[in-house]
This record gives C-alpha cells, sequence and structure tokens, in this order.
C-alpha cells in the first residue's frame, strides 16, 4: 500500500539516506524484500526516490509541474 505523506519533524529517507524534514513530501510504501506488498515493512521514500522507482511522476497542469504520488500498481509489461 502507498500513502502520499507529509514529514513531520525529520528523518532519512529509506532509499537515498537523505534528510527530510517538515514539510517535505513523501512516500510511505510497505515493501516485504524490496517488493511492494499489501502487509510489510513501512518504508518512506523521498520525491527523487519514488520518480527513481516509478512511484511518483509529474504531470503539467495550467503550465505548472505537478508532483503526484501514483497510489495504484504501475502496469507491468
Ligand atoms: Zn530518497
Amino acid at each position: 500500500m502507498r500513502r502520499g505523506c507529509i514529514a513531520v519533524g525529520e528523518f532519512h529517507c529509506d532509499g537515498c539516506g537523505k534528510l527530510l524534514k517538515h514539510p517535505a513530501r513523501y512516500l510511505a510504501v510497505e515493501e516485504k524484500d524490496g517488493v511492494e506488498v499489501d502487509e510489510g515493512t513501512v518504508v518512506r521514500y523521498c520525491v527523487d526516490c519514488c520518480l527513481e522507482k516509478s512511484y511518483a511522476k509529474y504531470r503539467s497542469e495550467k503550465g505548472e509541474s505537478i508532483l503526484t504520488f501514483l497510489e495504484v500498481e504501475p502496469q507491468s509489461e
């Protein structure tokens, strides 16, 4: 399960170790052995890691680039 969140306090990204602090956006994902599952260990990823893992993307709206966390499974090929 994925949840887009706003950081409260400070913590490190579980992907790259970057320090995240309020009001940074991050994504909480449940994973087991590095694979996304419904019930697993909650890991927190910064925006950069989310983009790298295709958990988030930018879309354009009224000329602005808006970050969207993808809360559904990406299509498998
Ligand atoms: Zn990161």
